[in-house]
């Protein structure tokens, strides 16, 4: 199956304009032995887009972005650029660039050289080689710093050479793999504001890694949730957060509250569902025989107090309120079927205090059912 979109016609053998994405993964595995680094991925990219794979830990994202750039071979599959098949080419004869977490810039080397090394790999000559890094340098804000020297750079500036030097190159596809891993939280959003303007500006299909979910939210086009080598979710940062597919997308994408709920009946394209705190009834699906399903609604979907048309939660006990700046973020408990921990988040200005016994609302679409 092809996720994300459908195929263009077919691959175009010249490999030059083709109606299909510009990158396209047709089955991708690779495995080390017995173990599974990535499972059977499908995935169509389009010319321009910025993509993200976004994952805990282990979850097969470099692995992926290292079979993007010709560092790895897949075990199983295909991998198409432009048309092109490029599965065993190596990384020098693609037009993907990779940006590293680590920079992997040489450190006795000036920043001009630095920038200009892809370049001249490339063989391109020297006259038009300056002209590149001089604008390379501009377009990530360090015009003049050609002649310094990396080991009197600051983290930030670094990890902006290791981007000029990549978009120096001109790649068709730009990768990057946890790139602004390094630096510190503050220098992380600026440097996430800098990246999304560049890629605009470029207009440079992109493939970037992290592990940060708000990361992926503030930058991304659309985002691929991986789990365990395998494709989650995939979808704009809206969709996978306000409607995550999986039981996994909606525990891994912020914070949530999952109900078990028993499903008692199915009718009119109904599910009939019993919750710990109420009887909802909702459209969707579950297989034939389901008879428990999960429920997934953001906390800062609970309302306190009566909302027109919302389904009453029942009363719950405020444990306990955290400030935090915007939001209040309040941990309840429910003691309708037993206790049941609810996590709920409220403009900073709401009077709500631990003790307190408000009856919560929900909205029957901020309900979100998970395939499991
Ligand atoms: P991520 O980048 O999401 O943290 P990786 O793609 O690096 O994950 O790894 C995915 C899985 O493949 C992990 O379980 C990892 O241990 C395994 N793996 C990666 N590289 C190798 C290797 N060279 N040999 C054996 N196992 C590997
Ligand atoms: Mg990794």
């Amino acid at each position: 199956m092809l996720i994300g979109r459908k195929r263009g016609n077919q691959v175009n053998p010249t490999g030059r304009g083709s109606d299909g994405p510009l990158v396209e993964l047709r089955g991708v595995r690779k495995t080390y032995g017995e173990a599974v680094a990535v499972d059977a991925v499908n995935l169509a990219i389009d010319r321009g887009e910025f993509v993200v794979l976004l994952g805990p830990s282990g979850s097969g994202k470099t692995t992926i972005l290292a079979m993007l750039g010709g560092f790895i071979t897949p075990s199983a599959g295909r991998i198409f650029i432009e048309g092109q098949d490029v599965t065993t080419l190596p990384a020098s004869r693609r037009p993907t660039v990779t940006v590293f977490q680590d920079y992997a810039l040489f450190p006795h080397m000036t920043v001009e050289a630095n920038v200009g090394f892809g370049l001249e790999m490339r063989k391109v000559r020297k006259p038009e080689r300056q002209g590149r890094v001089d604008e390379a340098l501009r377009m990530v804000g360090l015009e003049g710093f050609g002649k310094r020297s990396i080991h009197q750079l600051s983290g930030g500036q670094r990890q902006r050479v290791a981007l000029a030097r990549a978009i120096a190159v001109k790649p068709t596809v730009l990768l990057l793999d946890e790139p602004l891993g390094a630096l510190d939280l503050g220098l992380r959003r600026q440097m996430q504001e800098e990246l999304v303007g560049l890629q605009k500006k470029l207009g440079v299909t992109s493939v970037h890694v992290t592990h940060d979910q708000e990361e992926a939210m503030h930058i991304a086009d659309r985002i691929v949730v991986l789990n365990r080598g395998r494709i989650e979710d995939l979808g704009s940062p809206d969709r996978v957060y306000l409607a995550p597919t999986t039981l996994f997308t909606a525990t891994f994408m912020g914070e949530s509250n999952i109900l078990a709920a028993t499903v008692s009946g199915r009718r009119d394209g109904l599910l009939h569902l019993r919750t710990p705190f109420a009887e909802v009834r909702m459209e969707g699906r579950a297989p034939d025989g389901t008879t428990t399903v999960h429920l997934s609604v953001r906390p800062e979907h609970i309302r306190l107090g009566p909302v027109a048309g919302a389904i009453s939660f029942g009363r719950v006990t405020i444990r306990e309120t955290v400030f935090q700046g915007a939001h209040r973020r309040c941990h309840a408990v429910s003691m309708q079927e037993g206790e049941t921990d609810l996590l709920i988040r409220v403009p900073a200005e709401h009077p709500v205090r631990s003790g307190d016994r408000p009856e919560v609302f929900v909205r029957r679409e901020d309900l979100v059912l998970l395939a499991d």
